[in-house]
């Protein structure tokens, strides 16, 4: 199975149960069916639960469904959809830990460059439209054809595991 039929697969499962739930209860008035409220329950960073960091108001955890390695979500750690519902310090918090992710991909990875940014809104992409969350995931020259072209020859380099630990030893404050 190609790299492409694989990714593509898992990002579509992943959707298709988020608005499954979303049909099935209202996930937005449901956070116990909220993937991102129980990964903000599941305690400390660790192998298990593949948080890479955790402040008061907002954590980082690898994307289990990533586009490539290295790729991080960074959330508040209340359910919100929208950032104009975060509170100033959470937002506070959310750039910070966004800086951070950036020094620390930087640090592991040395890419040539970086994505950052959310799909607010299913419209937009967001596979879990009501928990808002940020994307930041390293860049290489000449892979802007990944997940077309070149999928079929590039292998994945190495597992969530060993991104995280990878991370965790490149994060600013760890
Ligand atoms: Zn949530």
């Amino acid at each position: 199975m190609s790299l492409e039929h694989l990714w593509a697969g898992w990002r579509h499962e992943y959707i298709v149960e988020a608005t499954e739930r979303e049909r099935a209860g209202g996930i937005d008035s449901d956070r116990a069916a909220c993937v991102f409220c129980r990964l903000a329950e599941s305690g400390p960073p660790s192998l298990a639960n593949l948080v890479v960091w955790r402040g008061e108001g907002s954590f980082v955890v690898l994307n289990a469904y990533p586009y490539g390695s290295g790729h991080v979500l960074v959330l508040p750690l209340r359910h919100v959809g929208t950032l104009g519902e975060l509170n100033e310090q959470e937002a506070a918090e959310v750039w910070a830990a966004t800086r951070q992710a950036v020094s620390a991909i930087e640090r592991a990875y040395e890419p040539d460059g970086l994505n950052m940014g959310a799909n607010l809104g299913r419209a937009a992409g967001a596979g879990i439209p009501d928990h808002v969350h940020l994307h930041v995931l390293p860049r290489w020259s000449g892979d802007t054809n990944f997940m077309t072209s070149v999928a079929n020859t590039r292998v994945m380099p190495e597992t969530l595991q060993a991104t995280w630990h990878k991370l965790r030893a490149a994060w600013p404050d760890a």
